[in-house]
């Protein structure tokens, strides 16, 4: 297999895709010397297989507004690869979905699935629907508007959708109702992140931001540093940021940054409690501005227009909104200001040049696959408890979260260290979640 031959076919194949080949060379080029050393992969065409959605759902949905007017939304379901499990990742509601997005993620579901120990395979949803200034009304209209397709697409051991950025509690709610009603089934288990009254897990709601830190935890402890006292900046403020900014002080790192589409909030004295609690109401608002933290707390936040994250002095840099958010030019200052790890929490957060010069200027690195990869395992645990017709306390939870990051971490070091020592945690994650899923697919038969 060669890289740059895949890569031409695919791009043949799905021109203007840029997002789903920028996702799939990742991690290509990081497997291609181990694939080449099993022929029985090449005779499977493993990769050709791999690459490719088992296939996609497409659908228009249409409702209607406050002010009466219809508006029409693109709906899909991208189930990617079932090798290891049911189908299983988010839904994203977000002005900027296309088809391209949602098979990247798809793609790196399947992988980052396979890292968590959990029998699931890879997934991923959503629709061109903007949350930005909506109703709690219009939200639910919509959902339920999207749920009236995607139901005949997803069941609890076929298919099971949970939220990712735009689809929270709130969103996860008004699709189980609805979901309920079409199909006629009043079980637990067909989405993840539900109400803690109605299937939900604790610790579920944090679990994305509370594994992350888990995750730089072990990164840390192997490069023989903790997170005590360490400048933490951290890119957006919902529901993952959220998480990450409270596990991070709780293990005392300070963060002196949240950001937003609207620029920064520069936070010299680190985030406090009131503050995080704030970035929930921040984000149910549905004005995604983050300079309403500056607002609120107008002697602790700073909020400076136009700005990232990036931009403010820290040791840690925690990309927790969208992909693509960190460009070489935002890798090249962190360095300058100080920074020497960056553990990327959102998916494919950082650009490829921005990820090489990190790897290449003794900047720590490890990427959104297996540092974010606690939300879905967690969702594997709501799963298993959905299963049981139990809840677990929120010890259990987390002693299992905290053992399956462990895990993720060991792999990452178990395939990804170099002959001079160091871990290239990149290499790590895409190695240990293909092996995987290959040897799934290979067992299985040419299907
Ligand atoms: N959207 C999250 C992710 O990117 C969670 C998916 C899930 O819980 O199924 O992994």
């Amino acid at each position: 297999m060669k890289t740059t031959d895949i890569m031409q076919q695919l791009s043949r194949k799905h021109p203007g895709e840029s997002e789903y080949l920028q996702a799939v060379q990742e991690v290509l080029e990081s497997i291609e010397d181990v694939y080449n050393q099993h022929p029985e992969f090449e005779q499977a065409q493993i990769i050709e297989r791999l690459v490719e959605p088992d296939r996609i759902f497409t659908f228009r949905v249409v409702w209607t507004d406050d002010r009466g007017k219809v508006q029409t939304n693109l709906g899909y379901r991208v189930q990617f690869n079932s090798a290891i499990g049911p189908y299983k990742g988010g839904l994203r509601f977000h002005r900027a979905v296309t088809l391209s997005m949602l098979k990247f993620l798809g793609f790196e579901q399947t992988f980052k699935n396979a890292l968590t120990t959990l029998p699931m395979g890879g997934a991923k949803g959503g629709s061109d629907f903007d949350p930005v200034g909506k109703s709690d009304g219009e939200i639910m209209r919509f959902c339920q508007a999207f749920m009236m397709e995607l139901w005949r697409c997803i069941g609890p051991d076929q298919d099971i959708p949970a939220g990712d950025v735009g689809v929270g509690g709130r969103e996860i709610g008004f699709l189980n109702g609805m979901y309920q009603k079409l199909a006629r089934e009043y079980h637990t288990g067909v989405l993840t992140g539900k109400g803690m009254t109605w299937g939900g897990s604790i610790l579920r709601p944090e679990a994305t931001g509370y594994g992350a830190l888990y995750f730089t935890q072990h990164l840390l402890d192997k490069a023989g540093k903790t997170l005590k006292g360490k400048k933490i900046a951290i890119s957006g403020f919902g529901n993952v940021a959220w998480g990450a900014a409270k596990k991070a002080t709780e293990l005392g790192a300070k963060v002196v940054a949240i950001s937003g589409p609207d620029g920064v909030c520069e936070i010299a004295d680190g985030i406090t409690a009131e503050m995080i609690d704030y970035m929930l109401i921040m984000r149910a608002s549905n004005r995604n501005k983050v300079e309403d933290m500056a607002t609120k707390f107008p002697d602790k936040a700073v909020f400076k227009e136009g700005k990232k994250a990036w931009s403010v002095k820290c040791d840690i840099a925690l990309p927790c909104a969208f992909q693509n958010e960190l460009a070489l030019e935002d890798a090249q200052e962190l360095k300058r200001n100080g920074c020497w790890c960056c553990c990327e929490v959102s998916n494919m957060g950082c650009q490829p040049d921005a990820i090489h010069y990190f790897q290449h200027n003794g900047v720590l690195f490890a990427p959104g696959k297996a540092v974010n990869a606690g939300g879905v395992a967690t969702s594997g645990l709501e799963m298993t408890q959905n299963a049981q017709h139990l809840n677990w306390t929120a010890q259990e939870v987390d002693d299992r979260l905290h053992h399956i990051m462990k895990s993720i971490h060991e792999q990452c070091v178990m395939h990804g260290t170099q002959a001079d020592g160091t871990i290239d945690y990149v290499k790590g994650a895409n190695i240990a979640g293909f092996m995987k899923v290959a040897t799934a697919m290979l067992e299985q038969g040419i299907i």
